[in-house]
This record gives C-alpha cells, sequence and structure tokens, in this order.
C-alpha cells in the first residue's frame, strides 16, 4: 500500500480531492461523514442518491455497492465497511448547515432535530463546509448534490414512512473504503452531528494505492 495522501478534517470542517481511477479513498472516523463525489472531467456527472438506491434496489449504501452519478455512471465502488453489522449508511436525508439549523429552531423542532432542547447551535454545518471545500474547483452550492451520510442510521418505519435519527455510530474510529472507478473530485464534511452523544468528531482521510 502506497500512501499518497493524508488529512485529517477537524470537527464542522470539510474537506476535497482529485482521485484517479484505481485509487482508495480510505475514511477512517465514528461521526456522521457527508461525503458527495463528482466525475474530474465533468462536474455535472455528481453522485445521485436516487439512481444509486435503485441500482442497488437498497436504501442503504453497503458494502459491495457502487456510487453512481445521476447518468448512472459508476463513480466509487464502496469496498470495505468497518460499520458493517453495527448500523447503516444513510441515503436520505441532505445535509446540515446554518439554515437548516435556523428552521428547526423557528419551528420549536430541536428536539426531533438535534436530541435537545437547549443547545447551542453551531453557526455553520455541512452544507457550508462542503461549499467551501469545492469552492476551488468553481462549484457552487446549488451544484453540490445531496451526499452520502456515512455512519448516520436511520430508524424507517416501513408503514408510516417517518424517518427517526439515532445515536447509532461506532465506538471506536472505524474504516470505511471506497475504490475510484475513473477520474474523480471528492469532498466530505466532518458533520457537527449534533444528533449523536459526541457533537462531532474529526474525520481521517486516507489516499492510497496498491
Ligand atoms: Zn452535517
Amino acid at each position: 500500500m502506497r500512501v499518497i495522501k493524508e488529512y485529517i478534517a477537524p470537527k464542522n470542517t470539510g474537506w476535497a480531492t482529485e482521485l484517479i481511477a484505481g485509487q482508495f479513498l480510505r475514511l477512517t472516523a465514528r461521526t456522521i461523514i457527508d461525503f458527495v463525489a463528482f466525475d474530474r472531467n465533468n462536474f455535472r456527472e455528481a453522485f445521485d442518491q436516487a439512481v444509486t438506491k435503485e441500482a442497488s434496489n437498497c436504501i442503504y449504501l453497503k458494502e459491495g455497492h457502487q456510487m453512481l452519478s445521476r447518468s448512472g455512471k459508476p463513480l466509487l465502488k464502496f469496498i470495505k465497511d468497518e460499520f458493517k453489522g453495527k448500523g447503516t449508511h444513510d441515503l436520505q436525508f441532505g445535509m446540515c448547515g446554518r439554515a437548516r439549523h435556523k428552521r428547526a429552531a423557528e419551528e420549536g423542532r430541536l428536539g426531533e432535530y438535534l436530541h435537545g432542547k437547549d443547545m447551542k447551535l453551531p453557526d455553520h454545518g455541512c452544507t457550508e463546509n462542503l461549499t467551501w471545500a469545492l469552492e476551488p474547483w468553481g462549484i457552487p452550492y446549488e451544484n453540490i448534490p445531496s451526499p452520502v451520510n456515512f455512519f448516520q442510521n436511520m430508524q424507517i418505519d416501513q408503514d408510516t414512512g417517518c424517518m427517526e435519527r439515532t445515536q447509532t455510530r461506532p465506538e471506536i474510529p472505524v474504516n470505511l473504503e471506497l475504490l475510484a472507478e475513473c477520474e474523480l473530485l471528492v469532498g466530505f464534511s466532518a458533520c457537527p452531528d449534533m444528533a449523536s452523544q459526541t457533537r462531532g468528531l474529526e474525520v481521517k482521510a486516507t489516499v492510497f494505492e496498491i
């Protein structure tokens, strides 16, 4: 294994990097990671939650599944999931951020959103972290797709369709590994994870080749 790049994103910050086909990205964490990807040669080919779910016939991203673009191009393959058997990775939700925190406060739904009533809200979240991380590539917020929410373990009621955030997270940092299937730009946010007990932690990213 040859390490190409390593980066530690502190809690509630983001990072983006380019990958070439055949390279691996390892994310090591025990907190929610909002993760997106784009074809490096055509940023309009961005990761798409719905296309990805349709291809796998599954509402979670699981080991062995591919992350697909809007037109069905394979961007990444999820090859290793050390959270497997302990929890799932969400493909329903968007990103936390200033606007959502504000709306939750206005609607009096902070308990539902954040598992706590009188919590101090961060002044930014994954929306802002990903926007800032992808800015050097000229990608505006409107063009950032809804992400894979790694480690966001949801309870989804089959009959009502209601979704509930759980506090299930890895107890120690675990590895997720993704294989780049083409030239990519990938970005992620170390979520402030206001639903969790920890309220967010750092995320380590390692780009490597075998
Ligand atoms: Zn977030």
